[in-house]
């Protein structure tokens, strides 16, 4: 072959990706990472740190194989050597799990004939691995039999859970019953190989080109059944090794490097598939450990720690938004981990999937159009689990507003709920939220108090219908010029849950509220409904913002009806009132 073919592929050895070879190849992508890889060792986390219960891949009964691992207590026996996690798709079918009743058998012993194909599958794996230990989380999570107890506890150390394990064995394409293995065709990893004389600048010369399936790592990893599901990300991220077991291949992912079978060099990897991705993992590491395998060209502002944990934030946000959960009510649970690990670096209060520093810039989220969907999503979220300021309150993939030096035209602060019948007339006994909320919040915990300028508006149907209006406008009460029409006047109104044609007219007939935010050479706000005009409060419906002098006017000069706004407190002098989003 000529020099100037760089590309190595190699195909596999064997056509199963439960063979000897390629489980050994694992095993040296691993100890290489462990060598070589100082961003891949222990970081932010505590060594000899051990999950409350582990299977024991070591200690067998003597003479019994039909055993295939037991039970461990971390606080009861002393444990030394890895452990390995599973992520996993749980699927429809019943497998076993523990509870409360069979955890004393389990201590003694499991037999593979109870586990399901998955399970047995990443024993095998870790054996292989040399490693002793596998948490998996129905196996080492009560599930029942304890009322939940059991599961609210462990779900908060899941970052140390995955962050500890010497890797994680991620099952991409089958669910528990489904195996862990796959039996590929050899002939698909053969290459085409093209001789080519190439003229270039009056002289030539030839090269030897091979085809290469630029898509590979995003059909087989990115987009695999298991990367969709919502508590997958933060397993995935927080891992400090990821072993995709996938349909084609096994591809190896760190926080360094990522590789496969057939495309080992990890340069060549990344030149080839771009592993896009990985920024996530990148995200959640300390800014200086991030910067020293930033790509070329990234110059660090002054505060560029705080603009990486912020834009680690959002990407991970936009990535989570568009996962599923089986039970809807996981959603901030889900991401919990993720949260706790990032908050260090980002240094601030976390509140239902907000960070409080930058809290208007937060609280403008927008439900993302246009994003891949398998199934159609829902729109409205079962059940109360965040106040409609927070992104987690819909089930819609959202986009979080980037960190700019944009004007803030309000004063926005999270506060303690307030109830009315605790609450004097006159006043208004506000206090700032300091603690952190991981998980869901009841309705009557927190709300966002806001001291602005709020404008009543109608929901209007659009004469023009341009298609990202989704045919109405808003139009301040008082105004009475003409809707904008053209493309340079644009204007985006965007509603959190897309109404149906019945919602819409109910809207078309009640008052709305416009609160501008930002306002420069575009302006930027929430759209609110009223809740409780006593108690000053409001709903978050939707946000919207514009760009031309015609928005500007339209929707940043006062019509005359402002001051009848029914709020909290009315300032005359500045037209400022005071607010709360629950
Ligand atoms: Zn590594």
């Amino acid at each position: 072959m000529p020099d100037d073919t760089r590309v190595v592929y190699r195909i596999p050895k064997s056509s199963q990706t439960s063979s000897t070879e390629t489980l050994e190849l694992a095993r040296t992508w691993i100890q290489d990472c462990e060598m070589h890889h100082e961003l891949c060792r222990h970081s932010g986390t505590v060594e000899s740190w051990y999950p409350t219960r582990l299977l024991d891949l070591g200690q067998t009964i003597p003479g019994d194989e039909t055993v295939a691992c037991r039970i461990v207590v971390s606080g009861s026996v002393v444990l030394s050597g890895d452990y390995a996690t599973v992520s996993h798709r749980w699927g429809t079918a019943n497998f076993l799990k523990l509870t409360a009743e069979n955890m004393v058998s389990f201590k003694h012993g499991i037999p593979y004939s109870a586990l399901p194909q998955t399970f047995i599958d990443c024993i095998t794996v870790a054996r292989q691995l040399k490693i002793r230990y596998l948490w998996i989380d129905s196996l080492c999570i009560i599930q029942s039999g304890d009322g939940g107890k059991d599961w609210q506890d462990e779900a908060s150390t899941m970052h140390l859970v995955f962050g500890n394990a010497a890797c994680n064995i991620v099952s991409n394409w089958q669910d528990a019953s489904g195996g862990l293995f796959s039996q590929r065709d050899l002939r698909l990893f053969d290459q085409l190989q093209i001789d080519l004389n190439i003229f270039s600048k009056g002289t030539s010369h030839r090269a030897n080109f091979v085809s290469v399936e630029d898509m590979l790592w995003k059909e087989e990893v990115s987009l695999s059944p298991i990367n969709k599901r919502g508590w997958v990300l933060q397993e995935r991220l927080l891992s400090r090794r990821n072993l995709h077991f996938c349909r084609r291949e096994v591809f190896f992912e760190c926080r360094h490097s990522a590789c496969c079978e057939s495309v080992p060099n990890s340069k060549e990897f990344r030149e080839f598939f771009g592993v896009e991705d990985t920024f996530l993992k990148l995200a959640l590491m300390q800014p200086e450990e991030a910067l020293k395998v930033i790509p070329e060209g990234f110059e660090p502002s002054d505060d560029w720690k705080l603009e990486w944990a912020y834009k680690a934030w959002t990407a991970i946000v936009n990535t989570y938004s568009q996962c599923q959960l089986t039970f809807d009510s996981d959603k901030l649970i889900a991401l919990a981990g993720i949260a706790t690990h990032i908050k260090p670096i980002i240094n601030d209060t976390y509140v239902a999937g907000l960070w409080l520093r930058d809290l208007p810039l937060q609280l403008l989220w927008n439900t993302a159009t246009g994003t891949e969907q398998e199934s159609p999503p829902k729109t409205v979220a079962a059940g109360y689990r965040a106040p409609s300021f927070s992104w987690a309150s819909v089930d819609l993939p959202v986009e979080l507003a980037y960190r700019e030096n944009k004007t803030i035209i309000v004063d926005a602060s999270c506060v303690v709920f307030r109830h009315p019948e605790m609450v004097k007339e006159s006043e208004s006994e506000d206090r700032q939220v300091t603690e952190d909320f991981f998980g869901p919040i009841s309705s009557s915990t927190v709300e966002v108090k806001v001291i602005g300028r709020i404008v009543p508006a109608k929901v209007v149907p659009s004469k023009f219908d341009p298609s990202w209006r989704k045919g109405f406008w808003i139009c301040p009460l008082g105004y009475e010029g003409e809707e904008p029409s053209t493309l340079e006047d644009m204007i985006f109104p965007r509603l959190d849950t897309e109404p149906s044609k019945s919602q819409l007219e109910n809207l078309n007939t009640r008052t709305i509220y416009y609160l501008p935010l930002i306002y420069e050479q575009s302006f930027n706000g929430l759209l609110l409904e009223g809740v409780d005009s006593k108690m000053g409060r409001f709903r978050r419906i939707g946000v919207l913002s514009g760009f031309s002098a015609m928005a500007r006017h339209i929707y940043m000069e006062d019509w005359g009806h402002e001051h009848e706004v029914e709020s909290w407190r009315y300032n005359c002098e500045t037209g400022f009132h005071t607010i709360y989003i629950v």
